[in-house]
């Protein structure tokens, strides 16, 4: 089937690194229902909503419908899942579409690939809508991340434990490529297909190092800078990830793999949500220790273009790992001395604030938000989320002689975040045919900082009958 002249979809991934890149086609969809679509992203990649909506456009955004010259393909990887290497793993119900000028359009619940392993190939609506929101939520924060373009239900029934209704999620990345693409092509032990990846990788996301004295050096360098910088603001805003695996790990410093994430409401390090992180793993507290342990996959899987020789190449990956705690710690604390309010840095009263927070399990966003309401002299709603009132009254005397800036506070402390029970709730309504509540609770992350009135309950913590929370992988 043809498609609107005026779509262009680049196959540079596809022929540059075709050892990396299957050509293959999405699933048809028997009836397929646009669920919603983000006509603002869609405006910036300059595709036209309304012909989006259309047969010809839903058709792009399920890969049923293929622009003329473009080369959808399942992307190969390898990664270590929890710490096991899996030698292959790949787009198993994913397809590159091809290039909109410097994004990647992605599908994922397309259909079996060879990679598919034991999987299905699809998707249900509920957790690619669950991806949709909780993207453009990080988004709205102002954190690096994969978009989401749209989500269609294909009239296809998906069996889980239930029977789930079947969906595809349009995704736009700067690119898909992953610690783990670069396991999989050092695994091949061919060094010009890594090296070609690596320069790949640069042109597209740290091109400075390609200017370098030693540009794969300074590749490693500015992957891991942008990692750092990535984990800190998740620790920031109190989000886990939930499965940090090599291949879930971006080049271009993106937030990817919208699985088993969650907010945190009550604030404790040990804090996990997804159903199989049984050793916790991946908990929030662990998340900076996990990106370091990622980093050192991806030196090893460069290694070779590194240093001429392989004790050079690890001794230059091992001293440039042990930048990355102070890299992470420099991003982290500068995000806590804006988050309250301060000019300078306090490291002592960061810390201070922080065993208060854990031994109070304050809820993490209210709290933070409650700071700028006692920076303009209201200390009562922070007061009362914590029990240990003479604690908090002792830090909150010393935090407020240093006179902090409630409106810059505001900027960054965020009001409105995912919260598990709204996102619950809005997911159960779409999957049973109800989109409103979805579309109200876009509308209300896409302004995080904004409070308006009437909105709310989509500040407080859940109900206690919510209960705790449990995410799932691979739905
Ligand atoms: P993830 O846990 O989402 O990072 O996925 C890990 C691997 O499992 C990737 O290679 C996915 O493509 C694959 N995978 C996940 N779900 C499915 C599915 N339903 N069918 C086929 N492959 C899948
Ligand atoms: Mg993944
Ligand atoms: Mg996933």
């Amino acid at each position: 089937t043809s498609v609107s002249p005026t779509i262009t979809l680049g196959t540079r991934y596809a022929t540059e690194l075709a050892d990396l890149a299957l050509p293959w086609q999405a699933a048809e969809t028997p009836e397929p229902e646009l669920l919603v679509l983000n006509e603002a992203l869609a405006a910036d990649l300059d595709l036209d909503p309304s012909w989006l909506r259309s047969a010809d456009g839903i058709g792009l955004l399920t890969g049923t419908v293929v622009p003329e010259g473009a080369v959808p393909v399942a992307q190969a990887y390898a990664g270590h899942q929890f710490g096991g290497y899996s030698p292959r793993l790949g787009d198993g119900r994913a397809l590159l579409l091809g290039e909109l000028g410097a994004h990647d359009l992605h599908l994922k619940g397309s259909g079996r690939t060879p990679f598919s392993r034991g999987g299905d190939g699809f998707a249900a609506v509920g957790p690619m809508l669950r991806e949709y929101v909780v993207s453009e939520a990080m988004h709205a924060l102002g954190i690096p991340t994969t978009r989401s373009l749209a989500v269609v239900a294909t009239g296809r029934p998906v069996r889980r434990e239930a029977v789930l209704p079947g969906a595809v999620l349009a995704r736009v990345a700067s690119s898909h490529l992953r610690v783990g693409t670069f396991q999989y092509a050092r695994s091949t032990g061919d060094d010009d297909l890594l090296k070609r990846l690596a320069d790949h990788a640069i042109e597209r996301h740290h091109p400075s190092a390609a200017l370098a004295d030693q540009p794969y050096v300074a590749f490693f360098e500015s992957v891991m800078q942008v990692q750092a910088s990535l984990v800190a603001q998740w620790m920031l805003v109190g989000f886990v990830h939930g499965v940090m695996n090599t291949d879930n790990m971006t080049i271009s410093g993106e937030t990817i793999d919208y699985g088993p994430c969650a907010f945190l409401d009550a604030f404790d390090p040990a804090t996990v949500f997804s159903s199989i992180d049984e050793q916790g793993r991946y908990a929030y507290g662990n998340q900076p220790i996990v990106a370091e342990w990622n980093l050192a996959r991806f030196a090893e899987a460069i290694l070779p273009l590194l240093a001429d020789t392989e004790d050079e190449a690890v001794s230059v990956a091992t001293s440039m790992l042990q930048t990355f705690r102070d890299r992470y710690s420099a991003a982290w604390s500068d995000g806590m001395r804006a988050k309250l309010g301060l000019a300078d840095a306090d490291p002592s009263l960061v810390a201070d604030l922080v065993s208060l927070m854990q031994d109070n399990h304050v809820d993490h966003t209210s709290f933070f938000r409650a700071l700028g309401t006692a920076a303009r002299g209201d200390v009562e709603p922070a007061r009362s989320l914590v029990l240990d009132l003479a604690a908090f009254d002792a830090w909150a005397s010393r935090w407020l002689a240093l006179s902090p800036d409630a409106d810059a506070m505001d900027r960054v402390n965020p009001a409105y975040v995912p919260r598990n029970h709204l996102v619950e709730e809005a997911l159960t309504a779409a999957t049973g045919g109800d989109l409103a509540p979805v579309e109200r609770l876009l509308s209300v992350l896409a302004a995080p900082y904004d409070v308006r009135p009437g909105l709310e309950r989509y500040l407080e913590p859940a109900p206690d009958s919510f209960g705790q929370y449990t995410t799932f992988c691979g739905t």
